[in-house]
């Protein structure tokens, strides 16, 4: 059986993922990822609007032609997490192709949302949820898995296609958590049967963001403990708490929620995308928060909560707002600029929950949010949390377990290739012989 794979985007950023595997005539996309920076970039771009040609000269949205070159059917458009670099483009793209959305329940519902607010074009392929450990039949010969891994947003999967020729895992986004705070561990036991399973594993893609690093990424229970110890220091003070981390962070958000409740502060989720994943997350029953509690969008009823905040004193409660990267129109950073009732004063304790995506323009935009609440009197707890992605041990461990006849580094750029390059190396592979560092729009022959 032939089999290719299409490396469409991603394979020059991080963001706007998306890769293509054909297995004779069945064709699996896996991923349609968003690139924000490149909207972020220019003023008042409202991507709902906008056409999908448009984006893609924008770099925001995967260049998908190179898809008219692989000849096959698309069998399955499989998002592996609710990530934006990961789901952002599906309401652009996804109803050029003939075929199903597979994803996690909670990845699913994400991508529901996102196709509601497209204004441009009518994505009607059929959703369908699959969860982890679950197989679908794709032909005769082509099976599609899903395997539990654990990243910084619930219900990840990594997705493996079955072939006659051996399997092809799609391994982006996860770090070994053996310990999660909400879910279950990672699969390893499932990973290492696919690799001694029948012909094997024949290609792996894997994500490279933290390759570099050495030894271990920590648990998320890691990240709890410490932000446990940063909350607990601070409950005798008696005026204003702020915490901040990734509105998808549903493990980290359910920490706060808790240790606030500890220290004896009620609290309260603010910002659009506070209210949206949270509510999402406890509609679905992934996470139970206290019946009570408020999580507000709207600018209005914002703006009414931190009122009666200052009525009531902001010694009783823990806002947990949006802007962990300086974004100029999240909460915190308003908060900073004092647009909001909720006034800041000497002493205050802002915690981020969250570390800066190394990129200029979030670091620029997070050293000014952080000035403006230092200014206001703030201070400031940064770096509470661990990274959702691999280090070596983790890479080591992911090649030991799966022995994959090819590698393919992806969700970097060539230099964040490197380390990854040196490190499969050191296991015995080559580059250009079963190594595979390539670019966007490119096609893998890997069975003729
Ligand atoms: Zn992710």
């Amino acid at each position: 059986m032939e089999i290719e794979i299409a490396t469409i985007g991603g394979y020059e950023e991080v963001g706007r993922q998306m890769t293509a595997v054909r297995a004779g005539d069945d064709v699996v996309i896996f991923d349609m990822g968003l690139n924000l920076s490149k909207v972020l970039l220019h003023d008042n771009v409202e991507t709902e609007k906008l056409h999908s040609l448009d984006l893609i000269d924008m770099g925001a949205i995967p260049d998908d032609r190179v898809m008219s070159d692989l000849e096959g059917d698309v069998k399955a458009i499989v998002p592996t997490h609710g990530h934006l670099d990961h789901i952002g483009a599906i309401s652009k793209l996804a109803h050029r192709y003939n075929a199903p959305i597979v994803a996690s329940p909670f990845t699913i519902e994400l991508v529901k949302q996102q196709i509601q607010g497209e204004e441009k074009f009518g994505v009607e392929n059929d959703l369908m949820k699959m969860e982890a450990g679950e197989t679908m039949q794709l032909s005769d010969e082509v099976e599609l898995e899903f395997v539990n891994v654990t990243h910084s947003i619930i219900d990840a999967i990594n997705p493996v296609v079955h072939t006659p020729e051996g399997a092809i895992v799609y391994g982006l986004d996860k770090r070994m958590d053996h310990s999660p705070v909400l879910g279950d561990p990672i699969d390893m036991k499932r990973f290492r049967e696919i690799g001694r399973e029948g012909p094997g594993v024949l290609a792996y893609i894997e994500d490279c963001t933290n390759a570099g690093r050495k030894g271990r990424t920590p648990s998320e229970s890691v990240a709890r403990r410490h932000l446990k110890d940063v909350l607990y220091s601070i409950q005798d003070y008696d005026g204003g708490i702020v915490a901040t981390t990734f509105s998808s962070h549903i493990a980290r958000v359910k920490s706060l929620v808790e240790f606030a409740d500890d220290i004896g502060r009620t609290p309260v989720l603010l910002g659009r995308s506070m209210e949206k994943y949270s509510g999402t997350a406890e509609r679905l029953n992934f996470v139970d928060f206290p019946e009570d509690m408020g999580m507000f969008g709207h600018r209005k009823s914002v703006d009414r909560t931190f009122k009666r905040i200052m009525k009531e004193g902001k010694e009783n409660y823990l806002p947990i707002v949006t802007g962990h990267q300086g974004e100029p129109r999240a909460m915190l950073t308003r908060m900073g600029r004092g647009e909001t009732p909720y006034q800041l004063q000497d002493g205050d304790k802002v915690v981020f929950s969250a570390r800066v995506i190394p990129e200029p323009t979030n670091e620029g935009q997070r050293y000014q949010s952080e000035r403006l609440l230092k200014m206001q009197g703030a201070r400031i707890f940064d770096d509470v949390h661990v990274s959702g992605h691999l280090r070596e041990e983790g890479h080591y461990e992911m090649l030991d377990a799966l022995q994959p006849q090819h590698v393919i580094p992806a969700h970097q750029n060539m230099k964040g290739y490197a380390p990854y390059v040196d490190l499969c190396e050191s296991q015995g592979y080559r580059l250009g012989r079963d190594l595979h560092a390539t670019r966007n729009g490119n096609l893998i022959q890997l069975v003729d």
